[in-house]
């Protein structure tokens, strides 16, 4: 899986959680916290993520604020858990 970090509101592929923060507050004007630092993603069993896109079999959007994340095709997801828990 790879991990695109995607604005919830008009879907726009950022580069990293940060960007995604920095870009949700000045062009929607929603602030939504960051993840604490030095915390990494709890590893999953059943999935691998990668680094790099070429090697994904899967893309998912990613929260820029937890650990959430959903399958490319449903960005309404990413949406609704935004407004649900941050
Ligand atoms: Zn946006
Ligand atoms: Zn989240």
């Amino acid at each position: 899986i790879y991990l695109q970090h995607t604005c919830y509101i008009c879907g726009n592929a950022m580069s990293g959680g940060t960007q995604t923060i920095n870009h949700i507050k000045a062009v929607h004007g929603y602030e939504i916290p960051s993840r604490a630092v030095g915390y990494k993603r709890p590893q999953d069993n059943d999935q691998e993520y990668v680094r790099d896109m070429s090697n994904a079999d899967v893309l998912h959007y990613a929260c820029p604020s937890c650990w959430f994340h959903c399958p490319e095709d449903d960005l309404e997801a990413l949406n609704e858990h935004t407004r649900d828990e941050h």
